[in-house]
């Protein structure tokens, strides 16, 4: 349930400091302590998984539950309208801290915190062939 050397669970547990914003039986969220823009909140179950897809439903379904609430109280506590929600699993990916979490990190225009979206092209027919791949995974 709590990995001893995760610093989410210290987080949680209160073995560290963390600026928390909410907190219940399932999860918690709290300031990110290096935001990427102010107000740059995390959510975490308080359950230790690594990844999005070790995380049991119901648990991600609370967490989605209170997304919403969350979300507008960042926004309106420190004063934007946009954000990005995002979970980063595995190292390529950008994960750093094997415990998931969701980053809520507040945008506005021209802030520069994502400036690239390097978006490709699939080429003739492959479009289709990889939907067919993936959809051959789901069974
Ligand atoms: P990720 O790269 O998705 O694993 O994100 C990990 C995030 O955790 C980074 O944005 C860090 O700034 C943040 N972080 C690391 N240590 C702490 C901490 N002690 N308190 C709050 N946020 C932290
Ligand atoms: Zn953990």
């Amino acid at each position: 349930m709590s990995d001893e050397t995760c610093i989410f669970c210290k987080i949680v547990t209160g073995k560290l400091p963390g600026a928390k914003i909410y907190e219940d039986e399932v999860m918690a969220a709290f300031l990110d302590i290096g935001p990427l823009s102010p107000g740059h909140t995390l959510i975490v179950p308080k359950t230790h998984v690594e990844r999005l897809e070790d995380c049991p439903p119901e648990i991600l379904a609370h967490l989605a539950g209170k997304a919403g609430k969350l979300i507008q109280a960042v926004l309106r506590g420190a004063g934007y309208s946009d954000y990005n929600l995002l979970c980063n699993n595995g190292s390529s990916s950008g994960q750093v801290v094997p415990h998931v979490h969701f980053h809520i990190i507040p945008r506005r225009e021209n802030d520069n915190v994502f400036n690239r979206w390097p978006a490709g092209r699939y080429g003739e027919g492959e479009m289709d062939r990889m939907a067919t791949c993936i959809r051959e995974q789901l069974g």
